[in-house]
């Protein structure tokens, strides 16, 4: 691996709501990230919103760590157990430029936020007109953190977990999330007019996530409530019911131990006729574990879903496309 100049900005890390300080060019943080970018998986996702995948697909890469740490996480092999390979800026954008050589409709930046320095410094040299970067976050970067994210993004598509700090510290063990998470998205919004073109590609704008947890539903109605009086018109909303309590070594008993029954996604969708939400995108109802992914396998989606084009054992994938620089 080339030597990366080590980036100041990871001496004493704040680019977080954990806020933590740690001087990752010494230990790990938090996060499970050192000051190398470490990237899991790149390929075309075909099972994002339909403005995120239009026909070629969402570019998408995911980086490994996180700074959240949900303990039910789907990924959880990549933002908690590490899985992934640290690279240097010229592999990273190698990998980058082969996405849009091979189709992508954007470029979709997952859980990114703890490598903003390096990312700030790359993403100008992979920006074109009409090829949109996407950051794809857990929405609780700091504001002096998104600050130097603003000129390098097109889309941002934030989750907005909870605003109820019980919730949040129970399920996501950060009690401060709201505070952090609703004024970024704010701010996002501020920023990030919605564009889509003829199409209904999005173009620039905010889309919004929400992960419905069983059990929890006037949370979900909480944020309902905020996006209809603060966002409507502003941003995009998704709403997700794939609540599956994945089992790991780290959390052999998650919280919620269940799915979301069919009475409470027949009351989401009772809330979102209340507070006139019908134009968003909620996910069809589910239960079952099928569809987790596996970051150990090449493809760790499903074949109808995606097509990869990088693994972080394999590295470039037999048959994708050649770099755009060296074709
Ligand atoms: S990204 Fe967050 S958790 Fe990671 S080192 Fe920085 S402040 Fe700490």
């Amino acid at each position: 691996m080339k030597n990366t100049p080590t980036p100041a900005d990871y001496r004493e890390c704040r680019l977080c709501g954990r806020n933590c300080g740690t001087d990752r060019t010494r230990a790990e943080a938090r996060c499970g990230a050192s000051h190398r970018i470490s990237l899991a998986w790149a390929g075309l996702h075909f099972g994002e919103e339909p403005p995120l995948v239009g026909t070629g697909g969402s570019g998408t890469l995911f980086f490994s760590g996180c700074t959240l740490g949900c303990p039910f996480c789907q990924n959880y092999q990549i933002s908690r157990e590490g899985m992934g390979r640290e690279m240097d800026d010229e592999e990273f954008l190698s990998v980058a430029r082969r996405l849009k050589a091979a189709g992508a409709e954007n470029l979709n930046l997952v859980t990114p936020s703890h490598f903003i320095p390096t990312l700030s410094r790359l993403l100008p040299q992979l920006r074109e007109d009409d090829f949109p970067i996407v950051w794809n976050s857990s929405g609780q970067e700091t504001r002096e953190a998104l600050k130097q994210v603003f000129p390098h993004v097109d889309i941002f598509l934030p989750d907005l977990k909870t605003l109820d700090s019980r919730v949040a510290g129970e399920y996501y063990l950060f009690r401060k999330y709201p505070g952090i998470a609703e004024p970024a998205l704010r701010e996002m919004a501020e920023h990030r007019p919605l564009v889509l073109d003829h199409e209904g590609v999005l173009k620039k704008g905010v889309l919004i996530r929400h992960l419905i947890l069983p059990g929890e539903l006037d949370s979900t109605e909480q944020v309902l409530k905020w996006f209809s009086t603060v966002m409507k018109g502003k941003a995009m909303l998704s709403l997700m019911s794939q609540y599956t309590p994945v089992v790991s070594a780290a959390y052999p008993d998650p919280r919620p131990g269940r799915y979301l029954s069919e009475s409470e996604y027949d009351r989401v969708l009772d809330m979102l006729h209340r507070y006139d939400l019908e134009d968003g995108f909620i996910q069809e109802w589910i239960t079952g574990s099928d569809w987790l992914p596996d970051f150990n396998r090449i493809n760790p989606f499903s074949s109808e879903l995606s097509r990869v084009l990088w693994h972080w054992r394999d590295g470039f994938v037999d048959g994708s496309v050649p770099d755009q620089e060296s074709s």
